[in-house]
């Protein structure tokens, strides 16, 4: 059990007037910052997604960083998709937002995958064509059809998960030819270290493989064109390497109480 589900009711709808205040600032110096990046290389403001990354935050901070302008949400934990998930949902509606996109940014166990298959439209963490194919079977079962991401381990760092790099092309041809779900795109966590020519080169290998899997000419391969990549500390570089989807979370939020 995770212990921090104990200590906030993730599925609170009310926050204080000076915590939306917060979190609509987050919002608006975030959308700054990324269009910025995007405009020092030339690339228009509108190619790239602020996702919010909102591990530990209940559905009323959730809502003010819709309010602020957010439309796309990751959530790391299918436990907390189902905690907030209806919640946010009901709560956008009547705000009047239609074009909420609801992400799963973190590792999916199987035996959660029918959990969080009614609310997400898109899996970015998805790491293998095993764990693709029990999506896609488990989609075509619920009459849905997702959008999944190939995560890549570009670092190689032992704690991140995602697939091999040298593995991904082949991987990322086969997930894409499966029914049920479309393969729109590829995720990387940036390496954890300062060293800005390290990060950048996972970054830059990324968008590499994007253009490989493009240019191979399979009409699957077509869809997959999103860059999931960049984070509070590393969005410029992602930006300036190709990113369609920045995942921010304390850039916006402000620090984790917990994890
Ligand atoms: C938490 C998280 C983020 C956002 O991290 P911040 O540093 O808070 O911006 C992005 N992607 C994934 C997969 C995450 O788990």
């Amino acid at each position: 059990m995770t212990a921090y589900l104990d200590h906030k009711d993730l599925a609170n709808e009310t926050i204080p007037q000076e915590r939306v205040t917060q979190i609509a600032d987050g919002v608006h110096r975030t959308l700054d910052k990324v269009a910025a990046a995007a405009q020092s290389v030339g690339r228009d403001p509108a190619g790239v997604t602020l996702l919010a990354a909102t591990k530990t935050r209940d559905v009323g901070e959730i809502l003010a960083a819709l309010n602020a302008g957010i439309r796309t949400i990751g959530e790391n934990r299918p436990q907390e998709v189902q905690i907030k998930a209806e919640g946010v949902t009901r709560l956008a509606q009547a705000a009047g937002i239609d074009d909420l996109g609801f992400h799963l940014i973190g590792q999916l166990q199987s035996n959660k995958i029918n959990k969080v298959i009614p609310w997400v439209d898109t899996i970015e963490s998805v790491d293998s064509l095993s764990e693709a194919t029990k999506i896609a079977t488990r989609a075509v079962a619920h009459d849905r059809h997702l959008n999944v991401f190939l995560e890549v381990n570009e670092s190689g760092e032992e704690s991140k998960s995602g697939c091999d790099p040298e593995r991904a092309y082949d991987e990322a041809l086969a997930i894409a030819a499966l029914d049920g779900v479309t393969l729109t795109g590829l995720m990387t966590i940036g390496a954890h270290v300062d060293d800005e020519t390290t990060i950048r080169a996972g970054f830059t290998h990324l968008r590499e493989l994007r253009d490989k899997l493009v240019a191979s000419g399979g009409e699957a391969l077509a869809q997959c064109r999103d860059l999931s990549m960049g984070m509070t500390s590393d969005m410029a570089y992602a930006v300036d390497e190709g990113s369609t989807v920045v995942r921010v979370g304390t850039g916006i939020f402000g620090e984790r109480a917990f994890i």
